[in-house]
């Protein structure tokens, strides 16, 4: 138990401020939005390329947080009651907290790097070595140069082990990472080619990687980069290799690896057949086998692994509820990241919670317990259903909050019927052992299986990568037209808000008022706004753009008929899409139209890119920000105040930097398509699956779908799968011209597509079952292809997903 003065002089600050400084702190916070024990918390104003937490303090404070780091001034009469710890590096003073919090611990201590397969391994030690071991592990993936601070903070007495993850994505970073860590085990899973990553080369990489295990006693992990570290016992056919792989057979599902462990063969066996999760395994049994396990043990536990699959889940439920699917782990760190997690959906239903039983509860269930109630209470939760033994004796709830409670998960759905939940938002949250999939299966809706699966880490990694080519000060206005690109609208804005991008851009007003009846607060600009949506735009705090002096001055005369002054709106010029915008003609009238005008506020003048991606007209490019950049030098000198200036969209971001002025429009390129350029490493946001309805064997011959166009030429299986032209999927992909991802093949369509079911050819796609799932674009299969295969661009496909087809978001 630390005492916030004992951690004023761990990191060397000083208290300002009239608050308690005997407080003890049990609780770190870096992110004001995810308090629930704002007593015992110290707040952390970190101050990121992109966000200073010193604009969060405020919130914090009114949330009931009294206890600060901040490197900035401040004004301590604001906060009464509140003590601040002021520091030159606030991320620093972090860290080095967590060292000396970590110096108090003897019990070994495993680290893991490596650029694949961190968190798997992490996580399949932890359940290999959970029988012996009371383990304290990084939650999810938290790897990351704050990520690691907070893990390591969740050491304490009764821990027998920790596993915990070093991730790192630019050179220098290790060094930190390895003060908080100090491994007694290092285990490295991989290492990936220098690029993916900020690295000049793979050399720097390894010995940047190398660096996390120097006062190890051991580094643990594949041949040839584990051999060449010091103190190693790695695992490969090189003859250097500790456990020294001598053959590796598939057989169905499982791996067979014949290997010499000190001159004794062994067979260890992996229930995987793919070459990653082998690989994961193998540096698993090393670690067992030199802590000491025999095979047999160590085979036994392989066997039972489970795949690791972290993710929230959000989806819709039946009765119109809201599922959120986190039924991994139930420890306090997680749920209070799932908690946070529904905070942000703004869906404005009841909140409810069904949890198991908590794995630390340990041998002070009901203090523990105690922590749990007030996150839930912190968090607005109204009813909640208790699984369990442990947790339905001790938790307790204040009187206002439902609350049910069973013995274990049958005895759940033994009582349960379709109508116990209506309307809610529902977090599903236990421990692997109580098997919460099968609760989760209860609550979905299952209509039609074709789903759209929304990749939210890949909407935040795009957006990470576009942002790493801007300047730090150049703002982000994300395009969320046309239901994000038919990615979502609520969701994807939820996610956008919270990386804090500066400005949403919709088309038409409606789409605006969507997103602030969920609960959007960000800035949002209506590209085309008119007369009848005015109301609209004022009720919901929407920033019309004005392309022409009719809707100017329609929106003028409206202003003053409603008294108000001022209003944001957003310039659009005319320099050679020839769609909306003033005109140079215009220019000089319009400087002076606004220049008497005290109805608006110009937020930005913009233009937008006719062929940004298109090398071949690059002139033309130039030519439109020549144009653009005359206008507004008119406009500035004219307003007398500055406003945002903009022209580029996605395209215009990596082939055009010189044109980022003051922000830029990203669309495209964050849900993970990149036209024209291959430059980063985007990864695909939505993926269309859909399943197989039947099989068909057809002879030579014989025909398929309607006006019998699809002629088979050989007997071959005909899979009939459920997607057509009312989800879609175009008429234009008959006939051969598409082809959708089954079993790691491609499927060509065969016959015209129908309105609700296509037809394809999985002739020579062994093992084929009723049930697959057919992957119509997305990861495996890359919107582009289809797009070319079709005739078209990305964009029509994409917006093209009916509203009939489900969406399910995922997030680490
Ligand atoms: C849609 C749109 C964008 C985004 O374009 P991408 O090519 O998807 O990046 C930018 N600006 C305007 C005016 C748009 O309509």
């Amino acid at each position: 138990m630390y005492t916030l003065s004992n951690i004023a002089d761990v990191i060397g600050a000083r208290p300002i401020g009239g608050g308690d400084n005997s407080r003890v702190v049990a609780h770190l916070l870096h992110d004001s939005r995810g308090v629930s024990f704002p007593e015992s918390s110290l707040f952390f104003a970190l101050v990121t390329r992109r966000s200073d937490g010193h604009h969060y303090i405020g919130d914090a404070y009114r949330k009931g947080v009294r206890a600060f780091v901040v490197s900035e001034p401040i004004n301590v009469d604001e906060f009464p009651a509140a003590s601040f710890l002021q520091v030159t590096n606030s991320l620093h003073a972090l860290q080095a907290l967590a060292a000396w919090h970590r110096a108090h611990f003897s019990i070994p201590v495993i680290g893991i790097t490596g650029s694949n397969g961190k968190t798997i391994v992490k996580e399949w030690l932890f359940q290999l070595l959970e029988p012996e071991y009371r383990i304290v592990r990084s939650p999810r993936s938290y790897n990351s140069q704050i990520g690691v601070a907070l893990s390591v903070w969740m050491l304490r007495p009764e821990h027998t082990l920790a596993l915990f993850e070093a991730g790192i994505s630019e050179a220098g970073e290790m060094e930190r990472l390895a003060l908080m860590i100090r491994p007694d085990i290092g285990v490295l899973t991989n290492i990936g080619s220098a690029h993916d990553e900020g690295f000049v080369s793979t050399e720097q990489k390894r010995s940047e990687k190398g660096r996390l295990f120097e006062g190890a006693r051991v580094v643990i992990g594949p041949e040839p980069w584990t051999g060449l570290l010091p103190h190693h016992v790695s695992w490969g056919q090189e003859s250097g290799a500790g456990l020294r792989i001598e053959s590796i057979r598939r057989e169905g599902s499982e791996t067979r690896v014949a290997a010499s462990y000190r001159g004794v063969t062994v067979e260890i066996r992996a229930p995987f057949s793919d070459e990653a999760s082998v690989a994961n395994a193998l540096t698993c049994a090393t670690v067992l086998i030199y802590l000491g396990y025999s095979i047999d043990t160590i085979n036994n536990r392989l066997a039972a692994l489970q795949a690791v699959d972290m993710r929230l889940q959000l989806k819709r439920g039946a009765n119109g509820c809201t599922l959120i699917n986190d039924s991994y782990s139930a420890d306090l760190t997680s749920l209070q990241h799932a908690l946070h997690f529904m905070g942000g959906q703004q869906t404005g239903q009841p909140r409810t919670v069904i949890l198991s039983d908590f794995t630390e509860a340990g041998t002070q269930p009901e203090r523990f317990y105690t922590q749990v109630a007030a996150a839930l209470e912190a968090a607005g939760v109204r009813k909640c259903v208790l699984i369990g033994e442990g947790i339905g004796r001790h938790l307790v709830l204040p009187a206002d909050v439902q609350r049910f409670a069973y013995r274990d998960t049958d005895a759940f759905l033994a009582q349960y019927r379709p109508g116990l939940f209506r309307d809610e938002t529902i977090l599903i949250k236990g421990g692997r052992s109580f098997r919460f999939e099968r609760i989760v299966a209860a609550l979905e809706t299952r209509v039609h299986q074709t789903v759209l699966e929304i990749d939210l880490n890949a909407l935040a990694g795009n957006l990470k990568q576009y942002r790493a080519l801007l300047r730090p000060q150049t703002k982000v206005m994300a395009m969320v037209k046309a239901f994000s690109y038919g990615s979502g609208s609520a969701e994807i804005a939820s996610i956008l808000q919270y990386h804090h991008v500066d400005y949403l851009g919709v088309a038409y007003a409606d789409e605006g008022v969507a997103l602030r009846q969920s609960g959007i607060a960000l800035p949002i600009m209506v590209m085309n706004a008119d007369a009848s949506s005015f109301d609209a735009l004022i009720e919901y705090q929407l920033q019309p753009v004005i392309y022409s002096f009719p809707i100017l001055e329609a929106f003028e005369r409206y202003l003053q008929r409603e008294g108000l002054q001022s209003w944001p709106v957003h310039i659009e010029l005319e320099t050679g899409m020839n769609r909306l915008g003033f005109s140079a003609l215009e220019i000089d009238a319009l400087a002076r139209h606004l220049q008497g005008t005290g109805w608006l506020r110009v937020q930005s003048v913009f233009s937008h890119l006719a062929a940004s991606e298109d090398p071949a007209q690059d002139d033309f490019t130039r030519e439109q920000a020549a144009r653009y950049e005359a206008m507004t030098a008119k406009l500035k000198s004219a307003l007398g105040y500055r406003f945002l200036e903009h022209i580029s969209n996605s395209a215009a971001i990596i082939r055009h930097p010189q044109l980022q002025y003051d922000l830029v429009r990203l669309g495209i390129g964050m849900y993970g398509v990149e036209i024209e350029t291959k430059q980063l490493e985007l990864h695909a946001v939505a993926t269309l699956r859909s399943t197989i309805a039947q099989l068909k064997y057809l002879e030579a011959g014989e025909t398929v779908s309607y006006n019998r166009r699809g002629v088979v030429k050989e007997a071959s299986v005909i899979a009939t799968v459920r997607i057509g032209y009312a989800d879609g999927y175009s008429r234009r992909l008959g006939y051969g011209i598409g082809k959708m991802w089954v079993r790691g093949h491609l499927a060509p369509v065969i016959g015209t597509v129908c309105m609700d079911m296509t037809m394809i050819d999985v002739t020579h796609v062994p093992g084929v079952e009723v049930g697959d799932e057919v992957e119509v674009f997305g990861q495996e299969l890359p919107v582009q292809q289809v797009a070319e295969w079709m005739g078209t661009i990305p964009y029509e496909i994409m917006t093209g997903v009916s509203q009939r087809v489900k969406r399910v978001y995922f997030q680490e």
